[in-house]
């Protein structure tokens, strides 16, 4: 790290081909939404992803909203989406003046669990929408049987989950189509950037029309349906295509750094770290930890001690339930009791052990006092995880 006060929750690395592609463009002047590098991006990323067609667009939320337009949802219609989310996932069920319906997660993960979505299924339900939280891989073959039962579409969510696999299958290769978010903090980055995978050829030439404003790619100026501008520009592409290059090396050093957390986390009283299914290659996008007691006050008081140490840490996502558009009074309680007890710690490629090593002494003092300043924090009322493989760890 450059600033040895200040260890943030998410840096990029850009020290490869990006700043060689970028003036490329400059000296090009390819720097709108045609040329090489949108064309090389949107090929290499489909082959990572293990599908034949990919979309670029400029964020991981008009992905969504692309993918669910392409797929025909509109007013009337209910999307399940889990309810511990980045508030993106219902926001772009909304776009379409559809409904997102909330489910619980499961405790080991916090990825929606499939036990909860037959019960929230209704007559207008068009599609599922599950969310590869924190780089798990949501229970894939469960949610694509009830989908196939109930007649509806699969979404993933993968904005944060690039190169993570299901039964040894890459995510992204699941649903009708799924997205990915290329955001600064995210596993890969174009700065803002974001994209949309599907095999299905029909699909990806919709979400091609709906990208670039309904326009007919036969006519010029002739748009048979409203579209959007979403389109990527060749310069986000072009630091996209090198950091695609480069992703082995970035996941094998956030796989490293999250071995570090596991290694130095493991036996803490009071902390766990989030869980990983036998099924699933996770990839750390953010470490996250819960504090196996207290709540929200409890979590805080953590997070102001980390950053009186100049660390810096994020609460985990508030459930959507909580937030003012989507206020309902039906209780989630996974998702309420771990979310309020949850942080994500730094995670990025050029992190040291040292770094680490840092942040996993201040957590430990901090769980310390907190111990002390909240005696007796309430043990949880929702049943602990059966202890499996730390996520960290993969
Ligand atoms: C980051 C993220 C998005 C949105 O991506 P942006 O590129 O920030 O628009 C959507 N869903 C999830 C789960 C995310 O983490």
């Amino acid at each position: 790290m450059a600033d040895r006060n200040f260890i943030p929750v998410a840096a990029p690395t850009l020290g490869g081909n990006e700043r060689a592609y970028v003036l490329e463009c400059l000296d090009s002047t390819w720097i709108s939404s045609s040329g090489r590098f949108l064309d090389a991006f949107e090929v290499a990323f489909a082959r990572f992803c293990g599908v034949s067609h990919a979309v670029a667009v400029n964020n991981g939320t008009t992905a969504l909203h692309l993918a669910l337009t392409a797929l025909g949802i509109g007013p009337g219609d209910e999307v399940i989406v889990p309810n511990l989310t980045y508030i993106a996932s219902a926001n772009a069920v909304t776009y379409c003046g559809a409904k997102p319906v909330f489910v619980d997660c499961e405790p080991l993960t916090l990825n929606l669990d499939p036990d909860c979505i037959e019960a929230r299924i209704t007559p207008r339900t068009r599609a599922i929408l599950p969310v590869h939280l924190y780089g798990h891989p949501a229970d894939m073959d469960r949610i694509s049987r009830l989908a196939a039962r109930h007649d509806l579409h699969v979404v993933e969510d993968a904005a944060e989950a690039h190169g993570a696999t299901y039964r040894g299958r890459p995510v992204g290769s699941f649903g009708a189509c799924a997205t990915f978010s290329f955001y600064g903090n995210k596993i890969i980055t174009t700065g803002e950037g974001g994209m949309v995978v599907t095999d299905d050829a029909a699909l990806a030439a919709r979400l091609r029309l709906y990208r670039g404003q309904g326009l007919d790619p036969q006519r010029r100026y002739i748009h048979p349906v409203v579209g959007f501008n979403y389109r990527m520009t060749n310069i986000a592409a072009a630091i996209g295509l090198a950091q695609l290059e480069r992703i082995d090396t970035i996941l094998a050093a956030r796989r490293q750094v999250a071995a570090w957390y596991a290694e130095r986390l493991a036996g803490i009283e009071g902390l766990r770290l989030l869980g990983s299914q036998p099924w699933a290659v996770p990839v750390p996008w953010l470490v996250t930890v819960l504090l196996t007691g207290g709540d929200a006050h409890e979590r805080d008081a953590v997070m102001a001690a980390l950053l009186a140490d100049g660390i810096d840490s994020r609460p985990l996502f508030y459930p959507t339930h909580q937030q003012a558009p989507y206020h309902e009074e039906t209780r989630y309680p996974v998702a309420e009791t771990w979310s309020a007890r949850g942080l994500n710690l730094p995670t990025f490629e050029a992190m040291t052990e040292a770094d680490v090593a840092a942040v996993c002494a201040s957590l430990r003092r901090a769980i310390a006092q907190y111990a002390e300043a909240f005696p007796g924090a309430p043990p949880s009322e929702v049943r602990e995880p059966q202890a499996r493989s730390p996520q960290a760890v993969r």
